[in-house]
């Protein structure tokens, strides 16, 4: 805060409230904030909600506001003082527009200034959940890979429901996304799995991933039904090479855009340019996309403990797409992958 000149940080639902104090606020229309002075750390919350608070009396003052309080007001008064105030990505709207009426006057920057580049350098507990996590995410990659999950005549929707369960039975505790593209679909890199039915003779793109003890996995991989056509083949092959370049290029003293460039120049070279359409990879940790993001114009160096996934994919509108993705991390001793499923596009 003292560096970027920022007085008092308001976080809200999001994650570095967790980050910060460990407790998880209710995404829900009454309010919980925690304000951070430079002389003071409070959480204020719903009374009914107050039992849910693990305290730290050494970290931070717990509040409770009852159901006739305005807790916006509260906070106001918690930040009278400051002019400066750094406010939460993922705090609610309706709460900011009250604040700025009680607040008026005040500089208003996001909190990512503050907390962002604390959460992206992983320090060695969070680097093992992320581990544990990359490691159970890659044991249904692997059952993918193995065909024990049912895909043709399935529907996308009904992989997408059986990866999600098997996530939670490799140890995850919540699914946040399981993509199940099939053929045509996977070359929309956000598909939304749908009634689609899998058949034989295409590609299928799963990209999911959850969280486990409070840290994130995200991984993709493809297979194909039936031998795969040259043309896909060797855009595969392409693909593992920007991926591997993207990865490789991971290393403390490079910078983020770094990653992008290395992966899609490769791409590039190859012909696939203008089919891939989107950054090389995001940060993950509590957050399955969260700072920093490989992408061009991100000049930030990399440190050690920088976690972040590498993804380059290839999308053929109206054809196929196909996307190789991997969570890495930034070490001393050089990047180190924390999905290891094998690479190939496996044909089942
Ligand atoms: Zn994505
Ligand atoms: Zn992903
Ligand atoms: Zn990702």
């Amino acid at each position: 805060m003292r560096e970027q000149s920022v007085d008092a940080l308001l976080v809200s639902v999001g994650h570095d409230l967790p980050y910060l104090v460990g407790y998880h606020a209710m995404p829900l229309e009454r309010l919980t904030a925690l304000v951070v002075t430079a002389s003071s750390a409070t959480l204020l919350v719903p009374r009914l909600e107050a039992p849910r608070v693990e305290r730290h009396d050494d970290v931070f003052d717990l509040v409770s506001w009852d159901e006739t309080d305005d807790p916006v007001a509260m906070v106001a008064v918690l930040l009278e003082k400051a002019s400066k105030v750094a406010v939460g990505d993922q705090m609610w709207s309706r709460f900011l527009v009250d604040l700025l009426r009680h607040l008026p006057g005040r500089q208003y920057v996001r909190s990512v200034d503050v907390v962002g580049l604390l959460r992206a350098s992983k320090d060695d507990a969070e680097i093992a959940a992320l581990m544990a996590a990359g490691a159970a995410a890659d044991r249904v990659a692997a059952q993918l890979q193995r065909g024990e999950i049912s895909l043709v005549g399935c529907t996308e929707a009904e992989v997408s429901a059986d990866i999600s369960a098997r996530l939670i039975a490799e140890g995850h505790d919540v699914v946040n996304f399981a993509i199940v593209a099939a053929g045509e679909n996977a070359a929309s890199p956000h598909h939304h799995p749908g009634r689609r039915e899998i058949r034989r003779g295409e590609i299928v793109l799963c990209d999911f991933g959850g969280t486990m003890n409070g840290y994130c996995s995200d991984i993709t991989r493809c297979v194909y039904l039936g031998e795969p056509p040259a043309d896909v083949q060797r855009a595969w092959n392409d693909l593992r090479r920007a991926q591997e370049a993207g990865v490789q290029a991971g290393v403390v003293g490079g910078t983020c855009e770094s990653v992008d460039t290395a992966a899609r120049s490769v791409l590039e070279a190859a012909g696939w340019g203008e089919y891939f359409i989107h950054r090389t990879g995001h940060g993950i940790g509590m957050e399955a996309h969260e700072e920093p993001y490989m992408v061009r114009g991100n000049t930030l160096p990399i440190v050690h403990g920088h976690a972040f996934s590498v993804e380059p994919g290839i999308y053929v509108p109206g054809k196929w797409g196909m996307r190789l993705e991997d969570i890495v991390v930034a070490t001393a001793s050089g990047p180190q992958r924390m999905n290891n499923a094998v690479r190939e596009l496996v044909a089942l």
